[in-house]
């Protein structure tokens, strides 16, 4: 379904408020881009804003500008509970239910702030009081954009909110490999480098800022955890707590390692299995018309995009990894023919 309530949100928005954006769990470059191009603009517009997000960010996003500002629910819970209070407007910026803002959601529904979306998910939740929820785009970054035109505020754009924008869609499709085939995108990647920014040095702050542990976890995921069913069209990659530990991970250091099991030719879906603080931290993705947004919702009790889901399972690594084996044969002619 998608949801478009541009114009309810510009009157609601209108005034100046308190403002609170808000994002999911391990936030992403999507999430955090889309997030503080929306504050500094919210700011513009003379908002009191504050950005919230449960756990710690990636430290390859610590450059983008205002990120100094973010509240983080887990390391500052009584502040963040008192924004949460206060808060007129709640913006949810890059997921569809508050259940992923793990405790902090829990306060935010019990509040009587206004509760909006601004998401590309599929499926979101019925909790929101106006929402922006569009599948069909590259990244919730572009979403902002789209916002911030739709209110004739294309002016108030600068440097720092394109690059943060920038950085969203980058990072959300894969470097334009995936969920971005739509001309507008593209147009929208030409408006940012109007207003200034460097692609390549951006690409070089984001994709080769690796420490030297990051990319040996990544050569062990590859070279020693990774088992490949050529006849199921699937492979999967499974870490444990021991490996994490054994290459001293930071949060961050697995992103897109799904994606090299992805690249083999033939598979079709892959999976990462993580176990990580007692919770199994489960990726997938997909190439064309195999959906795992699909395949995390109906059995893990995740969800996400058509090519790219994502779950946390409290059962073992084990079963986790058990689990998805004995589902693929189900999924056998999905995988086999997949367009
Ligand atoms: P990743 O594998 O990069 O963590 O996540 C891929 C996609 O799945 C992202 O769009 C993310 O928002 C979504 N996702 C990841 N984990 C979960 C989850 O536990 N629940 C839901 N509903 N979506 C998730
Ligand atoms: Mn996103």
């Amino acid at each position: 379904m998608e949801n478009t309530d541009f114009k309810n949100i510009a009157d609601r928005v209108a005034r100046p408020s308190r403002i609170l954006i808000t994002t999911h769990t391990n936030p992403d470059g999507d999430a955090i881009g889309a997030s503080l191009a929306f504050y500094s603009y919210l700011n513009k517009k003379n908002h009191q804003v504050q950005v919230m997000i449960p756990d710690q960010f990636p430290e390859f996003l610590a450059w983008l500008p205002g990120c100094e500002n973010i509240l983080v629910y887990s390391r500052e819970t009584e502040q963040c509970k008192a924004e949460i209070q206060s808060a007129d407007i709640i913006f949810a910026v890059d997921y569809n239910n508050f259940e992923r803002l793990n405790e902090a959601g829990i306060k935010v529904l019990e509040t009587n702030a206004l509760k909006i979306l601004i998401d590309h998910h599929l499926n979101p939740a019925p909790h929101f009081d106006l929402k922006i929820s569009i599948s069909k785009t590259s990244s919730a970054s572009e979403l902002i954009y789209d916002f911030i035109e739709a209110m004739g505020d294309k002016h108030l754009l600068d440097k720092g909110m394109a690059e943060c924008l920038y950085v969203g869609i980058v990072t959300d499709t894969g470097s334009f490999s995936y969920s971005c085939n739509y001309v507008k995108t593209y147009l929208t990647i030409a408006e940012l480098y109007r207003l200034g920014i460097d692609g390549e040095y951006i690409h070089r702050l984001v994709y080769d800022t690796y420490s030297e542990s990051r990319l040996r976890l990544l050569g062990h995921s590859i070279s020693d955890k990774l088992t490949v069913l050529h006849e199921c069209h699937a492979a999967y990659i499974v870490l444990s707590q021991e490996d994490l530990d054994h290459f001293n991970y930071q949060i961050g250091d697995t992103e897109g390692v799904v994606n090299y099991a992805l690249s083999i030719k033939g598979i079709n879906v892959a999976a990462l299995f993580m176990e990580r603080d007692n919770i199994i931290k489960v990726s997938f993705r997909s190439k064309g018309s195999f959906s795992v947004d699909k395949l995390a919702r109906e059995h893990f009790g995740g969800g996400g995009h058509r090519n790219a889901s994502g779950a946390n399972c409290t059962t073992t690594l084990k079963e986790t990894v058990l689990k998805f084996i004995n589902l693929l044969p189900e999924y056998q002619a999905d995988l086999k023919s997949v367009y």
